[in-house]
């Protein structure tokens, strides 16, 4: 789960990480009023959203004036921001940081990432930073320093210095800088968080060290422990296809393309999305039903995948072992009576009470195409997607 610039900045904060001082606001006057209550004559608004890369999108603007700042607002809010982050739909500006605006004498990139294959969280730092980091190990690879914290004894003091020295900072900087990487890294592993990431971290022309920026993402099975962090989810950044099934409980994950699938277990329908792109189509979701699952799941499961308005064809495609074919078919018999289901609908059951569940669906007398194989489901969902497509053409 990701949170807001201003939610990060909050946390990191309370871990003695120095931060601009800043405000919301949710409307232009609002933003203005929060220029008067930092005081100062140069401030930066700063449009809140689920995404990097907001500068060049024109969602970071440095104001020289009230006037400045209400104009930018004005233009930031309401708008749909699209940076190489958010795909084409963009993300949705609701709500505005005003911050105090910083004079920065250096750029650096400060980052916790978690090394699946180490088993470790990795600091990853550049003293080349404002760019983002594809960039930097682009143009300056040999900037970059990765350092490996031993989970046994966590972060040291003398571990953050030395990635301070590093860095190539002065020397009355060192240990501000390595307060930062030890408050990082506490947050980091206190909060469960999955990425900690500062870039811009700057030093200032007061030779402060502030983090201008702040991305956290945290770890969505750990949230249970941490309720004060569950709060800072913010629906409105997410996918609402993905919000909508997630709220009833289901693995789904939306994709650009027309073909709806019901699968069980994540593996199939990893392999289902691959079958459907070999035999021509492309898929509109991963959803994974678990195991054992009843009528009234597979019909909303359904409810999911018709959620997504670009959805042409149905692919539901189940290898029972702890599921039963008949409560499939009970349930797919059920959406397409309930929900009035038009569209081609391909059913590849097999399995536990696969007779019955395939009897149930010969008998129900209604438009369902059934297969036997995976292959042979993929290919008849995309021939028929096809062919429902050209009819519509004609
Ligand atoms: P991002 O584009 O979403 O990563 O947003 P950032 O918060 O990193 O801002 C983008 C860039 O704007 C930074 O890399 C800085 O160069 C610049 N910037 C942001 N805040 C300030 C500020 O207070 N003063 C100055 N001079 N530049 C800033
Ligand atoms: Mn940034």
């Amino acid at each position: 789960m990701d949170i807001h610039e201003y939610q990060a900045k909050d946390l990191l904060k309370q871990f003695g990480v120095a931060v601009p001082r800043g405000g919301i606001a949710y409307s232009p006057e609002q933003a203005v009023y929060r220029c008067s209550e930092l005081s100062g004559d140069k401030w930066v608004v700063k449009a809140q959203i689920h995404s990097g890369a907001r500068g060049k999108a024109g969602g970071v603007r440095i104001c020289a004036s009230e006037e400045e700042v209400q104009e930018a607002a004005q233009w930031m809010l309401g708008r749909r921001l699209v940076t190489h982050q958010t795909g084409p739909q963009g993300k949705l500006v609701n709500r505005l940081y005003i911050e105090e605006a910083t004079n920065i004498a250096q750029e650096l990139y400060l980052a916790f990432v978690m090394d699946r294959t180490l088993e470790r969280v990795v600091v990853v730092a550049s003293a080349q930073g404002g760019m983002e980091i594809e960039e930097i190990s682009e143009n300056e690879p040999d900037s970059i320093i990765r350092s490996v914290v031993d989970p046994a004894v966590g972060m040291q003091a003398f571990q953050a210095r030395e990635i301070a020295f590093q860095l190539g900072l002065d020397a009355p900087l060192i240990s501000q800088a390595s307060k930062t990487i030890m408050g990082c890294y506490e947050l980091m592993s206190q909060k469960d968080a999955a990425m900690v990431e500062i870039n811009p971290l700057v030093v200032t022309t007061g030779n402060e060290i502030v983090a201008l920026d702040g991305k956290l993402s945290f770890d969505e099975n750990a949230l249970f422990r941490h309720p004060g962090i569950s709060e800072l989810r913010d629906k409105s950044q997410e996918d609402p296809r993905e919000t909508y099934a997630g709220d009833r409980g289901l693995n789904y994950i939306g994709l650009d393309g027309k073909i709806g699938c019901i699968v069980n277990g994540a593996g199939l329908a990893m392999a289902t999305l691959d079958m459907i792109k070999m035999a021509g189509g492309e898929p509109a979701n991963f959803l994974d039903v678990g195991g054992g699952a009843s009528p009234e799941r597979v019909l909303m499961s359904f409810k999911a995948v018709l959620n997504d308005k670009n959805v042409e064809a149905i692919l539901v495609n189940i290898f029972a072992g702890i599921n039963r074919c008949d409560w499939i078919a009970e349930g797919v018999i059920r959406a397409v009576k309930e929900l009035d289901i038009k569209m081609p609908l391909v059913v590849r059951l097999s399995g536990t009470n696969v007779e019955e569940g395939q009897k149930l669906l010969a008998e129900s007398g209604l438009n369902i195409t059934t297969a036997n194989t995976l292959a042979e489901a993929a290919n008849k969902v995309v021939h028929q997607w096809k062919a429902a497509d050209l009819k519509e053409a004609v």
